[in-house]
């Protein structure tokens, strides 16, 4: 059976590096076994859902290259909530409540004075007909909350536990107590379902068999087998993902912007090192920089990512694009550096990818090789020696060490006192690639230019 899975983000922000994380192991595990990976834009909060929130997480998981098979849209599937919701009304698995935030709020103090965890007491389920018509008719309209598999009546039978357990793909064997829980609302009193429930809905509807999300989800899975089972549906299998902390130790929490996609994008990283960063950290591998999609899919094994927190470092993320880069080959840049006004083909390419930390630090290169720099002259004369021993062209990767054997020879200088002048003023800076490779792609009458301290 061909997997299905699905990332389910709200379109009420742009995609940060924590839910890349989410987006990339599910696509991965959906690559990695022939399945399909659909996007689903868990829209029902209609005041914080946008349009252009939604076409920025699509424009995020395109960069990423993180392709669906398929989009749904929440908010446009209500009629199905409605129908599933009925059934469950139906069956007396959802029934309605009266309480006001207040109300509900004052009984949770009360059972904490009392020593009592502040679960709901299920007291709405003792209304009779006639006082649930009485509560409507002064305006209130019920919201509605599951009954989770437990014994407590609301007569002051106390809930015992009730264990709902599963074999996570990531955490092993897992439990949750779904007795020591309230209730569930599942449907608000302006009739809007939560998530908790259309959820469970759609993974029923669209046959998901994997969900993999973030740990912060686990007691959530607890409630949503409850419901999968009584909505008749088949649950898929759930590993749960630790979450991302910061280079100290704490959450990533909101303030993510520095964290978003966007950043990223903008700061000119590439989507491919976003990506092994957001899979393979917390894994027992260590992080490799990995060049293509189908190379980390087949990297992916879940249980080898570790519970523990995974460390994320904005600055760990930049070595690892650089790493990246250093081995990338000409084909995989090649568009992109012609789109930046780069030349040079793989020549080029491969003389200077070394000494970039992002693809746009290819321009500065270029422009020593095929621009006017302002050459660093700290010795005149040492440097006409030089030029006069230039050789001729063509040169090839040999002509440095020739050339420079030359000027050993001629001048007595070597090694540093040597190397340093030659490279302040053919490139105008103290360091960079290797000048065997630079040289030639620079050429002579360039070179002898620059030896003059002449700015070309
Ligand atoms: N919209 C939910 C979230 O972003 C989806 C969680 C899930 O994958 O079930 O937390």
């Amino acid at each position: 059976m061909n997997p299905i899975l699905r990332f389910a983000p709200s379109p009420t922000g742009r995609l940060h590096i924590g839910n890349v994380r989410t987006a990339t192991l599910n696509w991965l595990f959906a690559r990695k076994y022939a399945g399909s990976f659909i996007l689903r834009l868990d829209d029902t909060d209609l005041e914080r859902s946008t349009q252009e929130f939604a076409q920025g997480i699509r424009d995020d998981l395109a960069w990423l290259g993180l392709t669906w098979d398929r989009e749904e849209r929440q908010s446009d599937r209500t009629q199905f909530y409605d129908t599933a919701a009925a059934g469950l009304k139906a069956r007396g698995f959802l029934y309605p409540c009266y309480e006001t935030e207040d109300e509900l709020a004052r009984k949770r103090s009360r059972q904490r004075a009392l020593g009592k965890p502040p679960i709901y007491d299920r007291s709405a389920l003792q209304l009779s007909e006639e006082e649930r018509r009485r509560l409507e008719a002064e305006g209130r309209s019920p919201h509605w909350r599951f009954r989770l598999p437990n014994t407590a009546s609301g007569q002051g039978l106390a809930p015992q536990p009730t264990i709902v357990s599963w074999n996570d793909l990531i955490r092993g064997d897992q439990i949750v107590d779904v007795g020591s829980l309230s209730d569930p609302v599942l449907i608000r009193a302006d009739g809007t379902y939560l998530y908790t429930f259309t959820s469970v809905v759609d993974d029923i509807a669209f046959a998901i068999t994997h969900v993999i999300r973030g740990e912060d989800h686990v007691t959530n899975t607890g409630v949503q087998l409850a419901i999968f089972e009584a909505l008749g549906g088949e649950a898929p299998a759930f590993g749960h993902h630790s979450l991302l902390i910061d280079a100290d130790g704490n959450a990533l929490s909101k303030r993510l912007g520095a964290l978003s996609v966007q950043s990223f994008r903008e700061a000119g990283l590439e989507p491919m090192a976003v990506l092994s960063h957001a899979a393979l950290v917390g894994s027992s591998d260590a992080i490799e920089p990995i060049r293509t999609r189908e190379e980390l899919a087949a990297k992916l094994d879940l249980s080898k990512i570790s519970t523990a927190p995974g460390r994320f470092d904005i600055e760990e993320l930049k070595g690892l694009n650089a790493k990246l880069l250093h081995k990338l080959p000409y084909e995989d840049v090649a568009d992109r550096l012609t789109a930046m006004g780069v030349g040079g083909g793989a020549a080029f390419w491969e003389v200077v990818r070394g000494n970039v930390g992002v693809l746009a630090d290819a321009q500065a290169w270029w422009q020593v090789v095929a621009g006017a720099i302002a050459p660093v002259i700290e010795d005149g004369e040492f440097l006409s020696k030089a030029a006069a021993l230039l050789p001729e062209e063509p040169f090839s990767q040999e002509t440095w060490g020739a050339w420079t054997n030359a000027v050993k020879a001629a001048t007595g200088v070597k090694g540093r006192a040597l190397f340093h002048p030659l490279r302040l003023a053919l490139t105008g800076t103290d360091q960079g690639p290797e000048l065997k490779g630079l040289l030639p792609l620079i050429g002579r009458d360039k070179a002898l230019i620059r030896l003059r301290g002449d700015t070309g």
